[in-house]
């Protein structure tokens, strides 16, 4: 059920695209045509470990040594879908949400979504969820396990003490803080989040999934960035 809130903005705000600024395909589209046709798919032919689009040279993937075993992101974080991601970090969350959920697990390779028996989203750090007033890994995370028809178990938690990840270097990223377990996980694992970077993030709550007895984690995002 759309909020009231959402209801109203779709009525009584007309629509535009959120990259352009044009007028939107139709009523409550987030993109006009050009944009929505400019959308940069990567396919699933990439590399099945870090998620990148083509092979990744031998010994040089950057998921090598990492605790989940597949990632992927239908779109790279570029042009009209930056935008969305954007969009979706301020006016447009929920329908931003739904609109990724639906690209990652229509378009998402049976190696990353195949059998799972849970998605888990990576924790928001509880600074920064709160400043920006949605959690939008957990909302994607939510929708991804709805079209999974699994449940959505939040099973990992940021520390407070963790350090804001856009405050530190591309060096610091790569040592983000370990977050909890604050239950059980499950065997098989899906954890949800919305652009995969350095993939330190996702390297971190794999380990600890891993480290707490889930035996097959993946990863699965609404982005990744190319560089
Ligand atoms: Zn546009
Ligand atoms: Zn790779």
């Amino acid at each position: 059920m759309p909020r009231a809130r959402d209801l109203l903005a779709v009525l009584v705000v007309p629509e535009r695209c959120l990259h352009c600024r044009a007028p939107a395909a139709r009523a409550g589209a987030l993109l006009c045509d050009g944009c929505r046709r400019a959308l940069p798919w990567l396919g699933v032919g990439g590399c099945a470990r870090c998620g990148l689009p083509g092979p990744c040279p031998p010994g040089r993937c950057p998921a090598r040594g990492a605790a989940f075993r597949a990632a992927w992101a239908p779109l790279a974080y570029e042009g009209p879908a930056r935008s969305l991601a954007l969009a979706g970090k301020e006016r447009a969350a929920r329908r931003v949400a739904s609109w990724f959920a639906a690209a990652m697990t229509a378009r998402a390779p049976a190696r990353v979504t195949g059998s799972v028996q849970a998605v888990v989203p990576v924790p928001a750090d509880p600074v920064r969820g709160r400043r920006r007033g949605e959690d939008h890994a957990r909302l994607l995370a939510v929708a991804v396990a709805a079209a999974l028809d699994v449940p959505c178990l939040p099973v990992l938690a940021r520390p407070r003490a963790a350090v804001a990840q856009h405050h530190q270097s591309r060096a610091g990223r790569r040592r983000v803080p370990r977050p909890v377990l604050v239950a059980p996980p499950p065997d098989r694992v899906l954890l949800v989040d919305d652009v995969h970077t350095t993939g330190a993030t996702l390297r971190a709550a794999a380990a600890v999934l891993h480290d707490g007895g889930a035996r097959r984690v993946t990863a699965l995002t609404a982005l990744r960035t190319l560089r």
